[in-house]
């Protein structure tokens, strides 16, 4: 087997390094790579930069207005932006519901959102998580009845990660409350209608992203069923399978990998590096081996998936790249030593014009609070316990 990159593809790689180096706001890369949380702005600015270039919606085939890349070149892509302080363009519209409108979607939904989601002028909120209804998602309750040409809409959502600064829901309803999975729908609403209240939920890192989400007869038109009425659960999973693949997160474990790495190499108090000692050393090069396992991991994950395979490759990514991010923010924690005590605690603060950046080394911000937060990768998504049954009925015929 020959595992050399095709040349073409070397000087692809070249091509999007050069774009990012003249492109990419410089502000922009700096925030990111300090930890901060992406900024919507940010990303709203960095989506229309590469719709003008082509290059929106890397995973998008050309009928969709996506550049039409393979597998590889998605890869690339994204492993570089990332590197290079990029900010993330919104998965929920480019990675879960752009696909679900693309492939099941009224051509008329195609055409109002497409265009929409390329250019960043549409961000998504997910709502299917229930109070109640997590993990065994098929008893939700969030009732929407037809009335006309509406649908009218009453019950609660929770987890709606950054539901505060989007535009439209997709969500899960019951059209059919007799019926489980087969009296579910999918929905599109506009997250400002009346009757929609959100009540902030603040993590463990004092980030703000999560909601709980009030639906009090809220009305969306019937032009926004996605597809077929009580078919909302098998475009689900269509659309979970996605959301797990990306949770694998890649590009992000290889970041926190360089620079735990780079945090290591450093001197500390006494001028011992963390890097020299054996039992230190030994842990990073098993991290090492773990990100390569993922990276070809996810490479065979898109190509199987271009096959048509259905085998729940996202569930496996999703396992492998969320425990990974786990242990490597561990040790993060432990590299950065005595300012691990110190809490920059707004990972969404936004430094002024002048970059008044918080005391300690410059990697310090951001380490303990996104340490925090990732505690919950193992979780969303779809709980990791959850997935690895998905995988021993799949792949093990369990
Ligand atoms: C940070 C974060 C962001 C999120 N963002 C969103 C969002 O934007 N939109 C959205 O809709 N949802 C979102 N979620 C919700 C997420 O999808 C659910 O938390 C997840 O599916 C688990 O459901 P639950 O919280 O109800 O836990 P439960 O279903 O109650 O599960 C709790 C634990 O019980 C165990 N367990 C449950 N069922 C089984 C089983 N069958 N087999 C073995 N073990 C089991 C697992 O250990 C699991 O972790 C988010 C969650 C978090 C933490």
């Amino acid at each position: 087997m020959n595992f050399d990159i095709d040349p073409a593809d070397v000087a692809f790689r070249e091509e999007v390094r050069a774009f990012l180096r003249e492109s990419l706001p410089a502000d922009i890369a700096e925030r990111n790579k300090r930890g901060f949380h992406f900024l919507r702005d940010d990303m709203r600015e960095w989506t229309k930069i590469l719709n003008r270039k082509g290059w929106s919606g890397p995973n998008w085939p050309s009928e969709w207005g996506g550049p039409g890349w393979s597998p590889v070149r998605q890869f690339i892509f994204e492993d570089e932006c990332f590197m290079a302080g990029a900010p993330w363009i919104d998965t929920a519209g480019f990675k879960m519901i752009g696909p679900v409108i693309m492939s099941f979607g009224s051509e008329e939904m195609k055409r109002e959102f497409g265009p929409r989601i390329l250019n960043g002028d549409v961000f998504w909120g997910q709502g299917f998580s229930e109070p109640n209804a997590g993990s065994d998602l098929g008893s939700l309750t969030t009732r929407a009845v037809r009335e006309g040409d509406e649908y009218v809409i009453n019950g609660r959502k929770i987890w709606t990660s950054y539901v505060e600064s989007a535009d439209v829901i997709f969500m899960l309803v019951k059209t059919d409350p007799e019926a489980k999975q087969r009296g579910i729908s999918m929905l599109l609403v506009d997250k400002n209608a009346p009757g929609i209240t959100i009540r902030p939920i603040i993590d463990i890192g004092e980030g703000y992203s999560l909601n709980e989400v009030f639906f009090d007869d809220v009305r969306t038109p019937v032009k926004y069923l996605v597809g077929e009425e009580g078919k909302g659960w098998s475009y689900a999973k269509h659309l979970l399978d996605l959301e797990r693949a990306f949770s694998a997160e890649w590009p992000r474990n290889k970041r926190n990998l360089e620079q735990l790495r780079a945090m290591a190499g450093r001197a500390r108090a006494g001028g011992e590096r963390l890097i020299d000692s054996p039992g230190f050393a030994a842990r990073l090069a098993q991290l090492d081996v773990d990100l390569q396992a993922l990276e070809w991991l996810t490479l065979r994950a898109l190509y199987e998936r271009k096959g048509g395979n259905t085998l729940p490759v996202g569930s496996l990514l999703k396992v492998r790249g969320s425990e990974l991010l786990q242990k490597i923010g561990e040790m993060q924690v432990e590299a950065l030593g005595d300012y691990g005590a110190y809490f920059y605690d707004d990972p969404h603060a936004t430094p002024a014009g002048d970059m008044n950046w918080p005391p300690g080394p410059d990697y310090a911000p951001g380490v303990v609070a996104d340490y925090m937060y990732r505690r919950a990768t193992t979780v969303y998504g779809g709980a990791n316990e959850v997935q690895r049954t998905i995988i021993a009925r799949s792949f093990l015929e369990l």
